[in-house]
């Protein structure tokens, strides 16, 4: 059987085919640029153990439809084609960012999980409507493969209600549903499992900390998350590229009363403006190391900034899980950047942390642990992939 993973966004879909049960990836590939006369599509097209060949395409792609009829007929014909049919493809599996607390798990999608996705657009409404067009049109082009939706926020549905409650009049919660979600679940999810299986523990208690453009970090226990640290939206928590991470909600009244803004220039600045960009003048790590490197005080306070908060949820979390047996860092940044895991490692020896410089700096792939070998608690580099953990989930259900 073959699983199809899509990831729509608002402009771009991202997708992946496997075979199952081997788990084996047969290609790979982004449309970028929806809407326009100009988008991209890159087709990787995998060999069995040869390096992934890749196709790129610029064409005119006016909707998310036409996006991924295009990905069908990639797939089906021509030198990217790794299957004959849409009908070789059982299973699709679909990322949908927020499943409230109606999804606590992959889930088969009919007619009444459609329309509690679209209940949800109120909760995201940046991503749940693209997430819904996709399965949408997924059900037109592949008419004999089963829908399945994996949400980002299923795994921390299990945080316990003391986690998740804020300390607001508890209608806001009963009526309104504000609360703590947390995102990036199916990562946090997947690098628990390869963590665990590492320490030959499924009891361990870890701290997973994603940093890509988006960060966060979960305290998981025995393969449950106990909290995390993106809240009601993905924007709370850890400094990221573009968003501020947390904040004073003060602040929000500052800006909204005595400065002027309006509430969409709000949600721009915290959501596009803030972050690395805000601080250092670049969403992306690796300017900021060079800048750093050049001796760019703001590029160093930056970094200061966002591995001084890393480590108070380090903190945060030995205490949550009552003691710590690794730390796994993944994702764009967490995967590639070892200074970064450098300074969120420091001073952190009451903790029983103790990184292995060499070890951090080494870059091989897959797994990795680079913590010394006297460590009580091992440091871990796991490469996250969502796309084979949603086909995992989905081959499961
Ligand atoms: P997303 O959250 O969009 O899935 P990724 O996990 O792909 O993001 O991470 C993207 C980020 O990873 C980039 O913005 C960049 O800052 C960072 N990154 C990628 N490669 C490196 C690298 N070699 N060194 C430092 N940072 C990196």
């Amino acid at each position: 059987m073959n699983i199809f993973v899509v990831n729509s966004g608002s402009s771009s879909l991202k997708y992946q085919l496997f075979n199952w049960p081997d788990e084996q990836p047969l290609c790979s590939g982004l449309v970028e640029r929806i809407g326009s006369a100009e988008a991209e599509i890159t087709h990787r097209v995998f060999g069995v153990g040869a390096p992934a060949e890749a196709l790129h395409r610029t064409l005119a792609v006016p909707d998310y439809e036409a996006g991924l009829r295009e990905v069908v007929r990639l797939l089906t014909d021509g030198p990217g084609a790794v299957i004959r049919a849409p009908a070789e493809v059982g299973i699709v599996g679909h990322r949908v960012v927020h499943g409230g607390e109606a999804f606590t798990g992959p889930t088969l999608v009919d007619a009444a999980v459609k329309a509690k996705i679209k209940e949800l657009f109120g909760l995201a409404p940046l991503h749940n409507p693209a997430n819904y067009q996709g399965i949408e049109v997924a059900e037109r082009l592949f008419p004999g493969a089963r829908q399945v939706a994996v949400f980002d926020t299923a795994f921390h549905q299990t945080l316990p209600e003391y986690a998740f409650r804020y300390a607001l009049p508890t209608a806001l919660y009963t009526e309104q549903r504000i609360r703590k979600y947390g995102f990036h679940g199916t990562s946090h999810q997947y690098v628990a499992g390869q963590a665990a299986k590492y320490l030959q523990n499924p009891d361990a208690r870890l701290i997973t900390v994603h940093l890509g453009n988006g960060c966060s970090m979960a305290a998981v226990r025995g393969g449950r998350s106990l909290d995390t640290s993106m809240g009601f939206s993905p924007l709370a928590g850890l400094v990221m590229g573009t968003r501020s991470g947390d904040l004073d909600p003060s602040v929000l009244l500052h800006l909204l009363g005595p400065l002027g803004y309006t509430t969409e220039q709000v949600g721009t600045l915290l959501n596009k403006e803030s972050g690395m960009l805000g601080l250092a003048g670049s969403n992306d790590l690796r300017d900021v190391g060079r800048a750093l490197a050049a001796g760019d005080a703001r590029a160093a306070l930056a970094l200061d900034i966002y591995a001084y908060r890393i480590r108070q949820y380090i903190g945060a979390y030995a205490a949550v899980l009552n003691g710590l047996d690794a730390i796994v860092f993944t994702a764009g940044v967490g995967e590639n950047d070892a200074l970064v895991r450098d300074r969120a490692c420091q001073d952190l020896e009451f903790f029983g942390l103790a990184l292995d410089a060499a070890r951090n700096e080494a870059c091989t792939p897959g797994l990795r642990d680079i913590s010394q070998p006297a460590s009580r608690v091992r440091i871990l580099v796991i490469p996250t992939n969502e796309e084979l953990e949603i086909a995992r989930q989905c081959a499961t259900l």
